[in-house]
């Protein structure tokens, strides 16, 4: 073995110590809550990641669609023939296009009973709120009625919120919060948002 091979293996030794260190301190079992926030991309696609691996183990899955319901998305037309999941989606358009905020609140209420009724349901694995963050920053809906709904949740049960911005008692709440960092976008180049690709 040469130097290089030896100093590999012992700093190998040394992570697998460490991990399962901490494989060994992890013992407590419970559904998360997991926060995909800042302003890079891949919130909603981690979020959709995530429904595909539960569904992949026929675990049931739900989820809202704030703001961007009305939009294409290319997970929800391959994954919604899955029998386990149940997707509710906002019945208005992106709120700059509606800039009506009596109708886009009403809309907001609407969807959140589906929210609610999810986070009620201990059969539901997970529920993914997309871009929720937004509906608490524009007042459409009360930050304490959404940590009622998450406290009150069956334990067993994952939440992922995604959306830039997010309320500090959601992350105050959160078990896993991930904030996605820009370093480079193409659309700030100039380049179009690419079917299946954005969306
Ligand atoms: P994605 O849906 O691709 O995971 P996201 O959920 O992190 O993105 P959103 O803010 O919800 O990001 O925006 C959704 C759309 O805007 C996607 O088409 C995405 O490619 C694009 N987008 C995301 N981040 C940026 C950015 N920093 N600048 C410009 N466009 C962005
Ligand atoms: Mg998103």
């Amino acid at each position: 073995m040469t130097d290089r091979d030896t100093r590999h293996k012992n700093a190998m030794q040394k992570l697998k110590q460490h991990v399962d260190d901490k494989v060994a301190a992890a013992t407590e079992e419970r559904g998360l809550l997991m926060v995909f926030t800042g302003n890079g991309k891949g919130k909603t696609t981690a979020a959709w990641g995530t429904v595909t691996r539960a569904l992949g183990y026929g675990y049931r899955v739900g989820v809202v669609q704030f703001i961007k319901g009305l939009w294409e998305c290319g997970e929800r037309e391959r994954l919604v023939e899955d029998l386990n999941l149940d997707v509710a989606i906002m019945a208005t358009g992106f709120t700059w296009d509606t800039q009506n905020r009596e109708s886009d609140t009403a809309a907001c209420l609407e969807v959140w009973r589906e929210a609610e009724r999810m986070l009620a349901d201990p059969e539901v694995y997970l529920v993914v709120l997309d871009e929720l963050t937004y509906m608490l920053k524009f007042g459409y809906l009360d930050i304490a009625t959404v940590t009622a709904a998450l406290e009150n949740r069956p334990s067993d049960q994952t939440v992922i919120i995604t959306g830039r911005n997010a309320h500090r008692d959601l992350l105050a709440m959160a078990d896993t919060i991930t904030e996605m960092q820009e370093v480079r976008h193409a659309f700030n180049n100039g380049l179009k948002a690419r079917r299946g690709i954005d969306f």
